[in-house]
């Protein structure tokens, strides 16, 4: 079976259009997780079955080149055989103790010896757990209630967080969730991304009070957007100055812009970080962790409260352990991915001046983003003039050609290091034909 060429007959969904059919009577909108559904492509979910290296496979015995890797994790592609090894070697111990294990020990060391700003790290089960977490630690230290975060910046469904949230949140048009209350609501405070003067503002206006400032160090759920020159150093001096909790929410880019994430690519020290998606290698694993003074407030070295009965849990810590030790022993992965993702953004780049669309590629490192809008894109206004009906029909288009995109303009696609030039070849030859009929060219 050849694995490097794509479809030339259209799909058969059938499989998957059934099975959509059959979720809907027993989960609300047929989906776990809403961005999931494709509400904002038009048409079904596909249904996956397997995966391998840069290929998914759906149930229908389809095959996709994955440009979303589960969202991140898969930094290595799809059932790498290290991580694997280790899951299997993990499983004939049973799969939960509720008791500390010496892996949780190992996957500690692990994490600050790549992130060393982080002085203690607790383990959580999501990313979502670890942003709840960091703020609550933060408000307990610093005996203040508000929090400061970014239009477009996603840091899961915590409730504080569902106020300008980014990625499915701006997909569904639904911002701010009904089930928030008011009272929640008014200890966030939201400012515009990139915009230092703002974050001044707020923090005049609420002199004394904000606990914490939590942002995405390069966005990736309003669409990849990085920060301005400056601008994180910016965060920083502000909230040294008055004794904010600055958190870096590396859920997204941690392990993955550098084995440091985003705060070693760009030299930043955060008080906090939360993590998540690379650190389980695929697993449901999420920590926060930081400056020992401000960890040391969580429960039972302190008073804040936060526990988890499947946290640390040993088949996850062994699959986090295996992915990010191949990381941490392999430096050069991240030049690798840079190089081929340089060459995917350059290359769509070209593709869109060609067919005379002037759109704006993002890239950090191994995430990217093609916003069908001619304006630099560096805030969640100028995201949203994005051509959201465009970008459906490219969508499709590349999903009939074996292209699994994010179902969504809003989000940014992540490259693995399954990733060869020969597929690169593949995704281009998709792209330059779906652009063309998206556009009717
Ligand atoms: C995905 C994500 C989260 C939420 O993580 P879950 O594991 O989905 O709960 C939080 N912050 C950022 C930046 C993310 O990308």
């Amino acid at each position: 079976m050849s694995h490097d060429s794509l479809p030339t007959t259209p799909l058969s969904l059938a499989t998957s259009d059934a099975l959509f059919t059959r979720a809907k009577n027993h989960i609300p909108g047929g989906v776990n997780s809403p961005v999931r559904a494709f509400r904002a492509v038009g048409g079904h979910p596909v249904f996956m079955q397997s995966a391998k290296g840069a290929w998914l496979t759906d149930v229908d015995g389809n095959r996709y080149l994955d440009f979303i890797n589960s969202w991140g994790p898969m930094i290595l592609g799809h059932a790498p055989e290290i991580v694997l090894e280790a899951v299997r070697g993990a499983i004939g111990n049973s799969l939960s103790f509720g008791a500390p294990t010496q892996r949780e020990v190992e996957m500690a060391e692990l994490i600050k010896q790549m992130v060393p700003s982080i002085e203690k790290v607790r383990l959580v089960n999501s990313g979502t757990e670890a942003t709840m977490s960091a703020i609550r630690v933060a408000r307990g230290y610093t005996g203040r209630n508000k929090i400061i975060k970014f239009e477009g910046c996603y840091h899961g469904h915590g409730d504080s967080f569902l106020i300008a949230a980014g990625s499915g949140a701006l997909t569904l048009g639904a911002p701010d969730s009904p089930g928030v209350t008011q009272g929640v609501a008014q200890d966030t405070l939201t400012v515009p991304y990139n915009d230092l003067p703002a974050v001044e503002r707020t923090i005049a206006a609420n002199d004394g009070q904000v606990a914490a400032l939590i942002l995405e160090p390069v966005v990736g759920n309003m669409g990849l957007v990085a920060p301005a020159e400056g601008y994180l150093q910016g965060l920083r001096d502000l909230c040294t100055q008055h004794g904010i909790v600055l958190i870096f929410d590396e859920v997204m880019t941690g392990f993955r812009l550098a084995r440091g994430g985003a705060q070693e690519l760009y030299g930043i020290t955060p008080d906090m970080t939360t993590l998540g998606k690379i650190i389980g290698g695929g697993m449901p694993v999420g920590a926060y962790g930081g400056r020992q003074d401000i960890m040391d407030n969580v429960a039972p070295a302190g008073k804040v409260y936060q526990a988890g009965t499947l946290s640390g849990n040993p088949i996850a810590t062994a699959a986090g352990i295996a992915q990010l030790t191949y990381l941490q022993q392999h430096p050069e992965l991240y030049d690798q991915l840079n190089r081929t993702t340089t060459r995917i953004a350059d290359g769509t780049r070209q593709i869109c001046r060609e067919l005379g669309l002037n759109y704006t590629v993002n890239q950090v490192g191994s995430m990217f983003s093609v916003f069908f809008t001619d304006q630099p894109v560096t805030d969640l206004e100028s995201a949203k003039t994005s051509n959201t009906e465009a970008f459906g029909r490219y969508f499709q288009a590349m999903l009939h050609r074996g292209i699994y995109l994010a179902p969504a303009q809003y989000e940014a696609l992540f490259v693995s290091t399954a990733m060869t030039d020969d597929l690169v070849a593949l995704y281009l030859t998709a792209c330059r034909e779906s652009m063309r009929e998206a556009h009717g060219l």
